[in-house]
């Protein structure tokens, strides 16, 4: 059996996308993942893609046009914040962000024309930002448009999101909190330590998606025995609701050494989620997984679980 194919979406416009040096989110991010990847040989075995705009269409497929008006009138003055004070406005923020959602959507095309199997964009998962506005360095959500798209344009109606960054999903799970197509599990450090403070066991969707939503609080400190413990628990959710995509947040802030958060995960953990998914994908009969940079404020974290991932989705089937 021959490697699947691999795209990695990176460049420029997406680098951008950040709060400026010294930040957390600093613009410094996409460059650590590169540099780890083509220290590991792994440059020329995958495919690379250029990141495009979001056309204002594909942005109001899932948020408020007054919200994306509101972004691109900050964008121009370059002050203030986008929400209550997480998400400073800077300018060219309206282009930046939307890259990301536009770098998303490549990746989207590339599965979906069958040009590729598996795809990652490491600055990307942006799983903060609601319908209506800006959350947790989240602009706009690249993932959310990613869902809206799918089944607009492609007919995908069955989609999963897992998400392994050490925040909760939030944005992405009040979204889709009453849709019963889209099926979300998500590992996070407990909310009552970390941000945004949501996402318990109790929360599992509502109306006809009660049920599809698998919530995994762990509290700080969880490492790798841990992970293992939910992962196990998100693969047997997984395997009762078959989807036709899979959607990959996979924060490195969930690894030990994060400034900002205090689970323990080793890079191990990010590797062995995303080989699992291609495992799960597969046996769904599409293969298709797109891998989402997500959170991650460390570097030498971030470009080590990414790079994990990457290499784990070019990995022939055992
Ligand atoms: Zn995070």
């Amino acid at each position: 059996m021959s490697a699947p194919a691999v795209t990695v979406v990176a460049g420029e416009a997406i680098a951008r996308y950040g709060f400026g040096a010294g930040h957390p989110f600093g613009p410094d991010r996409h460059e650590h993942f590169l540099r780890e990847l083509g220290a590991q040989g792994l440059e020329a075995a995958v495919h690379w893609a250029a990141p495009r705009m979001a056309s204002v269409e594909e942005l109001t497929s899932f948020h408020t046009r007054s919200f994306v008006d509101f972004v691109k009138e900050r964008s121009v003055r370059g002050e203030g914040f986008l929400d209550g004070g997480d998400t400073p406005a800077f300018k060219g923020v309206f282009e930046a962000a939307g890259s990301v959602v536009g770098a998303t959507l490549v990746a989207v095309e590339a599965l979906m024309s069958g040009e590729a199997t598996r795809a990652f964009v490491p600055i990307a998962g942006l799983h903060h930002a609601s319908r209506a506005g800006a959350a947790g360095f989240c602009v706009f959500s690249d993932c959310g448009v990613a869902v809206e798209r799918l089944r607009s344009q492609y007919g995908v109606r069955r989609i999963a999101y897992v998400d392994i960054d050490a925040h909760h999903g939030d944005g992405m799970f009040y979204a889709f909190e009453d849709d019963a197509e889209l099926v979300f599990a998500d590992i996070h450090e407990d909310g009552s330590y970390l941000y945004p403070g949501t996402g318990t066991r109790a929360e599992t969707g509502r109306g006809e998606a009660q049920g599809r939503k698998l919530n995994i609080p762990l509290p700080p400190g969880a490492g790798d025995a841990a992970f293992h413990a939910a992962w196990a628990e998100v693969e047997a959710f997984l395997e009762r609701f078959p989807s036709e995509f899979i959607l990959f947040q996979c924060g490195a802030d969930s690894v030990a050494g994060d400034p900002i958060t205090h689970l323990q995960f080793t890079a191990a953990a990010h590797a062995h989620a995303a080989r699992r998914l291609c495992a799960i994908a597969d046996g769904h009969g599409h293969g298709r997984v797109l891998g989402m940079g997500g959170g991650g404020y460390n570097r030498q974290n971030i470009a080590r679980a990414w790079t994990g991932v990457v290499r784990s989705f070019l990995a022939r089937e055992p």
